[in-house]
């Protein structure tokens, strides 16, 4: 579903991402860990192509993001291609974001009916039972205000799914939220990825990642050193490097 060839990214002088070369099956789960600063969220975003790279390929889905491949040059594609292409990539960020003149069901539906002229009777039916897939069917009319941050981070989410994503990108989701705040989100995350939804998280919560993630890269420095099965990734890490992330972390 994803696949990256020797992706490279710089902002000015400073390399940020250095050469990744990733490939995430379809209903697989990925976990992307590493320090503040290594490059998971430029990462993340290099992907929907609110960044644009520098060197390298990015597929989702079998599409080139961001350019068309003429013999050997790349051209960039138009504002209204790219935003096509990112109609099929749901992202949910660290903050939530809804619009707040909103309710909860209007957020959903707002983005199905305005982008791909949903009828709107058929969007608040499926924006219902989004919302009951992230447990909230009873806050369809309250504001974003009227809920609390894990409450809005699942809407956050319901809206993200409405748009029929064939991949879904997290960056942090959590680790804005109260911690008592955090279950309920991964609880979400973790029905989803259930469903079979193809998905790439950014994320600190290791335990999560040991027990949903089919595996798990761990970026430094711009690059992933290690990229394993969760199980084998937290069981018997092979780099130096992980092994000291990991004896921080854990
Ligand atoms: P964190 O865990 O803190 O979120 P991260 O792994 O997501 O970190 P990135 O946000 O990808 O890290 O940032 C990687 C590096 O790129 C950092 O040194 C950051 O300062 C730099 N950077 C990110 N965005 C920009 C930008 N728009 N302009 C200049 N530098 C940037
Ligand atoms: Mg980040």
């Amino acid at each position: 579903m994803v696949m990256a060839r020797k992706v490279s990214k710089s902002f000015g002088a400073l390399k940020v991402l250095d050469g990744i070369d990733f490939t995430l099956p379809k209903g697989e789960v990925t976990c992307l860990i590493g320090r503040s600063g290594s490059g998971k969220s430029t990462f993340l975003r290099c992907v929907n192509h609110l960044e644009e790279i520098n060197g390298g390929e990015i597929y989702v889905d079998g599409s080139l993001i961001g350019y068309r491949r003429q013999g050997n040059v790349l051209y960039p594609l138009s504002e209204s291609e790219i935003a096509r292409q990112r109609l099929g990539i749901g992202m949910v960020f660290q903050r939530f974001n809804l619009f707040s003149h909103m309710t909860a069901i209007q957020n959903v539906i707002e983005a199905p009916v305005q982008v791909l002229g949903m009828n709107r009777d058929e969007a608040i039916e499926r924006g219902k039972k989004l919302m009951t897939q992230v447990g909230l069917s009873d806050k369809l009319d309250a504001y974003p205000r009227q809920l609390s941050g894990g409450q809005q981070q699942r809407v956050a989410i319901a809206r993200a799914l409405a748009m029929n994503p064939k991949l879904m990108l997290f960056d942090e989701p959590t680790s804005a939220l109260d911690p008592e705040l955090v279950g309920e989100v991964l609880e979400v995350m973790r029905g989803l990825a259930e469903t079979g939804m193809t998905m790439l998280i950014v994320t600190h919560e290791m335990s999560f990642a040991r027990e949903v993630a089919d595996s798990v890269a761990f970026m430094d420095q711009g690059k992933i050193v290690e990229y394993a099965p969760a199980a084998e990734f937290f069981g018997d890490p092979k780099e130096e490097r992980t092994k000291a992330f990991l004896s921080r972390i854990l």
